[in-house]
């Protein structure tokens, strides 16, 4: 018998914890994605539990975000970080533990939202346990990130095999642009039922300052061409590609251009040899002058950065959605971005920003000086691109599209199971 719990919903993100830092390692756009969608559900009106994984003794259990979200840390293998693809032979303690975690509070959820290929997993799998609705979102697909590898790393079948039995049965799949849509249908299966519902950004913390009062903020000077990079330091990002365009850009030689590559690190571990590596590169093309790394950007920052900017660059060479684009185009920032994934559905070319080809430094440092140049065109394309993420991207539409597709899903299962109930009578 399917057994509603209005309005009450498990978000389940194993590998992307909602309440962690962002900006290091394997912690970006998931981690946002799954706490602002959580926190704008419960301003709608849902009770919301997100649930990761423990990945440190020193965290809490439970972080109480507001009265109806929170974020439940169930343990499952060690209480350390371990690299995602490790992750897969933990899932069935995940389980088990979500499962006890429920029978202790006295709750069923009767809809989740996976969020990833491991959780996807893990909701397939509770799956036999109880009657349950099940939403995912990807937010990188394994089939394409491979198309790009020589050498396949030994999850990889695991991986393809979970995506596409995912795809193919859980009641949706939530698409974050209608290029990772294609993506899904082009890679994965063309069987499943996929429903385009975008990122979004918060609109009230990214746009509210002007560049000069930000750059004074940030100790920049207001003549300064300032080119921005935000994200995580990992090849795909494609940081390499940026550096090398500024060396390409006209501009380089001006004492006030600037670089700024702003992200968190871990020395040692994959981020921090990345940032070793684009360093090394900066270094050996004579940037290290005009080159700062202020390190992971945060509440108190990350809006000041993005408003001090004349142009944000996206250098990716994957990316299913991309939520810094949204972020500096609400920042009022205008783009240069890889012409990819969902670069291509967030970026307006020659409206919010520019798209490029990914891994060309000439095309990217010609884009870079185009926007340098023309200060009231760029000035344009910022205005349009805020008035477009208002439009389209902020997470309460996104929460308002989700809590549609939820409800109309927990309808549907209820008027199945209340017939076949009425067919048993
Ligand atoms: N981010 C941050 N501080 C940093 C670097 C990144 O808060 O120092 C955030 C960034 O603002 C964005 C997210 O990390 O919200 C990155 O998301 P995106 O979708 O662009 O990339 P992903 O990390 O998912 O590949």
């Amino acid at each position: 018998m399917f057994l509603r719990q209005k309005n009450r919903i498990a978000l389940i993100s194993v590998c992307g914890d909602p309440a962690i830092e962002i900006g290091k390692e394997e912690a970006g756009g998931q981690n946002v994605y799954v706490r602002e969608v959580g926190l704008a559900l419960a301003q709608a009106g849902w009770q919301v539990d997100m649930f990761t994984r423990r990945s440190s003794l020193e965290q809490a259990a439970v972080v109480q975000h507001s009265p109806n979200c929170r974020t439940i840390r169930l343990t499952a293998g060690p209480a350390t970080f371990i690299n995602r693809d490790e992750v897969y032979s933990y899932l069935p303690e995940f389980v088990y533990s979500f499962l006890v975690f429920q029978q202790r509070e006295g709750l069923r959820y009767s809809i989740i939202h996976t969020n990833y290929w491991l959780s996807s997993w893990v909701g397939m799998a509770l799956r036999k346990y109880q009657p349950l609705i099940q939403v995912h979102t990807y937010h990188s697909l394994g089939a394409v990130k491979y198309s790009t590898m020589s050498d396949l790393p030994p999850i990889a079948s695991t991986r393809l095999a979970v995506e596409k039995a995912c795809l193919e049965t859980v009641d949706r799949v939530v698409a974050t642009s209608p290029q990772e849509a294609e993506h899904m249908r082009q890679w994965v299966s063309t069987k499943g039922t996929i429903e385009i519902v975008p990122c979004g950004t918060d609109i009230d913390r990214f746009g509210g300052i002007p560049q000069n009062e930000a750059r004074q903020q940030l100790g920049i000077a207001p003549d300064a061409k300032v080119v921005l990079y935000v994200g995580r330091f990992d090849p795909r990002k494609g940081i390499e590609t940026l550096v090398r365009s500024i060396a390409k850009s006209s501009l380089h030689g001006q004492a006030n251009l600037q670089l700024i590559i702003g992200g968190g690190f871990h020395p040692g571990q994959s981020d921090g040899i990345e940032l070793d590596r684009i360093q090394d590169i900066v270094n050996e093309l004579g940037l290290q002058n005009i080159t700062t790394f202020p390190g992971q950007l945060g509440d108190t920052n990350l809006h000041l950065y993005y408003a001090a900017a004349d142009v944000c660059v996206i250098p990716s060479h994957y990316e299913p959605f991309g939520l810094v684009a949204l972020e500096a185009m609400a920042s009022g920032t205008p783009v240069v971005a890889s012409n990819i994934g969902g670069l291509k559905f967030t970026v307006v070319p020659e409206v919010t920003g520019l798209l490029v080809p990914p891994k060309n430094e000439v095309a990217f440092a010609q884009a870079i000086d185009q926007i340098l140049a023309n200060p009231a065109w760029a000035f344009q394309l910022g205005q349009t691109g805020r008035q477009r993420v208002e439009i389209a991207f902020s997470w309460y539409s996104v929460a308002s599209r989700l809590g549609s597709l939820y409800t109309q899903l927990l309808d549907r299962a209820a008027s199945v199971s209340g017939s076949k109930s009425q067919v048993a009578a």
